[in-house]
């Protein structure tokens, strides 16, 4: 019924709400062309719809919306907390896997130089034993030599 109703203009009306400090939440029609920010009014058609709230209905309306607008406000800078902390988990992982793999690598390095040294005590005993197969022929020869 009310979207039939036209105003001087010739559009149809539609329902609006106002969101004011002076009138939070209350619904009018109004021209099609009325616009709150920038003043202007077409045809200047306008009714409010609801009755005019009361003060104590428009204190707790606004304080709900004031309170509205805090928690956006709150929640976007709790998204932007969430982000960075997103970031750096991320960089941290990152670093994490870095130093595994680095701590692998020493590893490797590692166990190959525990191969040196098992090779050098081979080497090792290797001349050890050569060294003592030597000593003990020139003493015989000695031996041999003296005796002989
Ligand atoms: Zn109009």
């Amino acid at each position: 019924m009310l979207k039939k109703r036209k105003c001087k203009c010739g559009f149809e009306v539609a329902v609006r709400t106002s969101w004011t400090n002076e009138n939070p939440g209350r619904k009018f029609i109004a021209c099609k062309l009325y616009n709150h920010d920038t003043g202007h009014r077409g045809c200047q058609f306008f009714e409010w719809l609801d009755e005019d709230p009361l003060e104590w209905q428009r204190d707790v309306i606004n304080t709900l919306i004031a309170e509205k607008h805090r928690f956006a406000t709150d929640l976007s800078l709790l998204r932007g907390r969430v982000a960075l902390i997103e970031h750096e988990k991320k960089r941290l992982t990152n670093e994490m896997e870095r130093m595994k793999k680095k701590t692998e690598k020493r590893k490797g390095c590692e166990s190959s130089c525990k191969h040196q040294i098992v090779k050098t005590d081979h080497v090792g005993l290797a001349l050890v034993i050569g060294g003592l197969v030597m000593l003990s022929v020139v003493v015989s020869v000695v031996v041999v030599k003296v005796v002989g």
